[in-house]
Parts: structure tokens; sequence; C-alpha cells
């Protein structure tokens, strides 16, 4: 395993590693250590490396990856930016939903009821811009297209010819 770090010297005596939540290695150092050296001191602490960067994600894995505030925030940015995209695409694909919600569904973006309703998740808020219209237009096909059939998604290339793409962001 090779690996990638960020070096920063400064008026200290000794060097010095630390690998951060995102896996990133930080190398401290002083001003009249060597490359080499440095280079021979991460070797050194390959297996350190190896054993920190494995707990770190796991760490990262069990973190929630919002505050409560920064969810709040979320739903009221879901709130004023969803439905103007929601009026916008149903004149353009003239379909037109019965409501729209906005719910905190963790693995879902999106879901249209058998009634019409829509619903989008907060967390759509996280994502491309390009996705969350991606969204909108996926539950808004749903609205004449109850599946997931060839008819509609070829319905909403219509509107999003890259949809291919888009959709994987
Ligand atoms: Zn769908």
């Amino acid at each position: 395993m090779k690996f990638s770090y960020t070096v920063t010297r400064s008026k200290r005596k000794t060097i010095a590693i630390q690998v951060d939540i995102d896996c990133n290695i930080m190398v401290k150092a002083p001003y009249s250590v060597s490359d080499e050296k440095i280079t021979a001191f991460v070797d050194s602490k390959k297996q350190w490396l190896e054993k920190t960067i494995i707990q770190q994600k796991e760490k990262k894995k069990n973190q929630p990856a919002f505050t409560d505030e920064q969810l709040t925030r979320m739903r009221q940015r879901a709130k004023q930016i969803i439905p103007p995209k929601v009026e916008y695409y149903s004149k353009i694909m003239g379909v037109t939903p019965t409501s729209v919600k906005i719910n905190s569904a963790k693995t879902r973006y999106g879901s249209c009821s058998g009634k019409n309703s829509l619903n989008f998740s907060l967390y759509l808020m996280a994502k491309d811009e390009r996705f969350i219209d991606y969204v909108v237009i996926h539950e808004l096909a749903h609205i004449k297209h109850h599946n997931h059939s060839k008819e509609f998604y070829e319905f909403i290339e219509k509107f999003m010819p890259d949809y291919k793409i888009i959709s994987k962001l």
C-alpha cells in the first residue's frame, strides 16, 4: 500500500504523523529534515497507518452524517427549492401532482404515491443540483407511468436527455 500525504514544515523539532477522519495523512516536520527522511519516516509507520485508516473509516461510518442543526437547515432549504422545481417541471411535462411533501427518508430520495402525491427527502439537499432536478423529473414522470418501464425512462429522457449520467451524481 502506497500512501499519499501532505507535509507541513514548521519550527518543530520532531516529525509527527496524523490521520484525520477523512483518512487524509498529514506529516508535520522540522525545516531541517530532508524529503528522504520524511519518506522513510512514513514508511516506518506503514502498519500503524493501515490500522489507523481502518479505524477512522469505521469511526466515520458510525458518525451521524449531519447534525440536527444541519438537518433543520436542509429541511428549510428543501421546502424552499423543491416546490418551485416541481411546479416548473410539472408544467413542461404536462403532469400535476396532488401534493408535494418533504420527508427525512434516508434511502429514498423521492417517491410518488398511487394518488400522485410526491415526497422528497431533505437529504437531497446534500446532492448535486442537477441530481435534485432528476429526482423531481423522475417522480413527476411516475404520475404518467406508475412503473419503471421503457416508456417511463423515454418520458424522462425528453426533459433530461442526459438523465443516465445525472442520475448517478
Ligand atoms: Zn421511480
